[in-house]
């Protein structure tokens, strides 16, 4: 049983050394104006077998071999170096958002976004740090104490997954946080019954109340698309309007230009004010969420889904 593991092991070992590991990006987008505005970046790792080890399972073996910190600066710089060239051409401000693991919140890791900052260009607003829920409250006082520091230099954090953790409300609201990721298991329940629908209501309102962002994830289907619209809810990401894919595709599916998509119906109309509330971010997502059911469901969504999906 040990085997595979200590092989595993060393071959993500060799992966990091021969930078074999890769980057996908999965784009976000604002409900309102149907706009990207914002990508997640994701690592990848295929074997030479050919096998593709999932994250879920290659995060693990790299925080148990203590190999977390080689390979989160790794993709940290990676995706910073990769998306600057999209934000010199950008028309609009977009956020990259790289995940980190609970073993990386540590000074080191503030050296690591400096580094990563200073070599590639990338502006620190725009970059964004997405850290569990449960990985943030489990040691509470720590966490804020490195999130204190790392936003010094500028750059923006989100809650991953929350909704799955203890979501202890007494601590989100001490925690400086830019940003809530409504977990895709919320938002699966939000279509099955009242209550799940109520949840999401309830983290929309909490959002423009903590004067934080929130943006749903896992997005799957037609009717959680309508029903968060129907909620308010500022942003969204999911298979439904794209799925992880490479730098190129992405900026397909964000617009030729970074942040830089079509004009939905609804922005022709009465886009105007959307436009000027997408400078600033945090002032438009409190507004969009008090916005009505009426107003939502005549906010015209972007292209179909297949248009995005590679
Ligand atoms: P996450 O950060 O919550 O990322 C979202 C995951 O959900 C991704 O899985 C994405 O491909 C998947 N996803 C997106 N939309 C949908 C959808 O509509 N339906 C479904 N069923 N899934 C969707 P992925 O790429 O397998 O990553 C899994 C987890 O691995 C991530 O969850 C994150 O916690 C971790 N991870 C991935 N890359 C990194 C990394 O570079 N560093 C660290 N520390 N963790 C990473
Ligand atoms: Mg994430
Ligand atoms: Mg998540």
């Amino acid at each position: 049983m040990d085997e595979p593991v200590n092989l595993l092991e060393s071959e993500l070992a060799e992966a990091l050394r021969l930078r074999t590991l890769r980057v996908e990006f999965q784009p976000q987008f604002d409900l309102a104006s149907g706009r990207g505005c914002g990508v997640e970046a994701l690592a990848r790792w295929v074997r030479s077998t050919g096998e593709i080890v999932a994250p879920s399972v290659f995060i693990r073996v790299a925080e148990r071999a203590e190999m977390i910190h080689a390979l989160g600066a790794w993709v940290l710089h990676s995706a910073c170096a990769t998306a600057s060239a999209w934000c010199s051409r950008a028309a609009q401000p977009t956020t990259l958002s790289v995940n980190v693991s609970a073993l990386q919140i540590d000074e080191f890791f503030f050296s690591a976004i400096e580094r990563t900052l200073e070599q590639t260009g990338f502006p620190a607003k725009q970059l964004e740090l997405e850290i569990t829920e449960s990985a943030l409250i489990a040691n509470l006082a720590l966490s804020i104490e490195h999130l204190k520091a790392w936003k010094q230099l500028g750059v923006r954090i989100a809650m991953d997954d929350f909704g799955t953790g203890h979501s202890s409300l007494s601590s989100l609201s001490r925690l400086p946080v830019d940003r809530l990721k409504l977990d895709r298991s919320l938002v699966q329940r939000m279509t099955l019954d009242r209550k799940g629908a109520a949840v999401v209501r309830l983290v929309v309102s909490l959002g423009a109340e903590l004067d934080m962002e929130v943006i749903a994830e896992g997005l799957e289907t037609e009717e959680q698309l309508q029903m968060l619209r129907d909620f308010g809810c500022p942003q969204a990401q999911g298979y439904l309007l794209g799925r992880p894919m490479t730098a190129e595709l992405v900026q397909v599916a964000l617009g030729k230009t970074w942040g830089n998509r079509a004009m939905p119906l609804r922005a022709r109309v009465g886009g105007a004010v959307r436009e000027s509330q997408r400078i600033d971010r945090s002032a438009a997502s409190s507004k969009r969420s008090t916005m009505s059911a009426h107003e939502a469901a005549h906010a015209t969504i972007w292209h179909r889904a297949p248009m995005l999906n590679p």
